[in-house]
């Protein structure tokens, strides 16, 4: 942080007392729509007697919608008596963008998950960064932050943790996913991890999971499943929730190094030779790029380099050079 300033964002909820509490944070926003007007983030706090607190956020990118939607009824259905600590629910973290259906904000174009640990005063995305890092992640001992795949991503559905330098930590971080229980569990690795959420909770000592639960800019009745079921279950894993995580199979995959994510070589239309879970093997051509004006040229052929399973795919149609096109990922030892 590069300032000590106090965060211009006001909370109507009161984290420290017992009880449901449906409110806002208030975000100072002044436009020519509105000259002293504010962004409005939905938050819930259900708190009741000793224990730890969990902070649960959807919405970290606003056209992924798994979280949001098992968050919104989380916050609808816990009473306190449910509770036996504290769980701080943010379905719509970057509120703007989740209203705008976009990754990143109409206000300024931010990415909440590359604007980490914020600023007080920088951009509205900025602040967002800076008031969770200051006033809520210091409340956690666990976060869980919903992602999917937005409108140019698909994923085999998966919770998921990092390789943390702690590895008491990451211990912590790997048993949470194994509560989760989502159909896979990925070792994650991130192709540029600076100014991430998940970065800055991670190095503040949290218990920190994500997911990436199918994509596309929509969800399914099987992904808000899986994302409706987990939460509950980490909820259960850290004794805030009575009854133990329901556990079905989670196959464990890894993602052992860059090798694994791949990049659009040219612009054009794909043809998939793949699909997500399939196997696949090293060499093996995962899907063709078709030149896009002209018939006669020869597609490109886009190559695995490892053997794995097709963990994620490029969702639109059309590839730019530079796009992650395939994420293929490895069966974790021992499974
Ligand atoms: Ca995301």
């Amino acid at each position: 942080m590069t300032t000590s300033r106090p965060s211009a964002v006001v909370a109507s909820v009161d984290f420290a007392r017992a009880g449901v509490q449906h409110g806002h944070l208030r975000l100072p926003y002044s436009r020519d729509e509105s000259a002293w007007g504010s962004v409005m983030i939905p938050i819930a706090v259900i708190g009741s007697g000793d224990g730890p607190t969990a902070l649960l956020t959807g919405g970290n990118h606003g056209d992924e919608y798994e979280g949001p939607v098992a968050l919104f009824d989380l916050a609808r259905s816990l009473s306190a008596a449910d509770v036996s600590g504290r769980v701080i629910i943010l379905p719509a973290m970057n509120y703007p963008a989740f209203r705008a259906g976009t990754r990143t904000s109409p206000i300024d174009r931010g990415n909440l998950n590359r604007c980490f640990p914020g600023r007080p005063d920088g951009s509205i995305t900025e602040k967002i960064a800076d008031y969770v890092t200051r006033a809520l992640l210091p409340l956690a001992d666990i976060v869980l932050d919903f992602h999917s795949g937005g409108r140019t991503l698909d994923f085999l559905p998966y919770a998921a943790a990092h390789a943390l330098p702690d590895k008491e930590q990451q211990r912590r971080c790997f048993a949470a996913v194994a509560a989760f229980a989502a159909p896979y569990s990925m070792k994650m690795i991130e192709i540029d991890a600076v100014g991430m959420y998940d970065t800055t909770a991670e190095q503040m000592g949290k218990v920190f999971l994500t997911t990436e639960l199918r994509g596309g800019g929509t969800a399914t009745a099987q992904s808000v499943r899986i994302a409706k079921t987990g939460v509950r279950n980490v909820l259960k894993h850290a004794g805030i929730l009575r009854g133990v995580p329901q556990a079905g199979p989670s196959r464990w995959l890894d993602m052992p190094s860059d090798d694994c994510f791949g990049f659009a070589a040219q612009d054009g239309l794909v043809e998939p030779l793949k699909d997500l879970g399939e196997r696949v093997a090293s060499g093996e051509c995962l899907a063709r790029i078709h030149p896009l004006t002209q018939t006669g040229a020869a597609p490109f052929e886009h190559r695995a380099a490892i053997d794995g399973v097709l963990a994620a795919r490029h969702f639109p149609g059309i590839v730019t050079v530079g796009d992650c096109l395939t994420v293929v990922a490895v069966a974790a030892a021992g499974d």
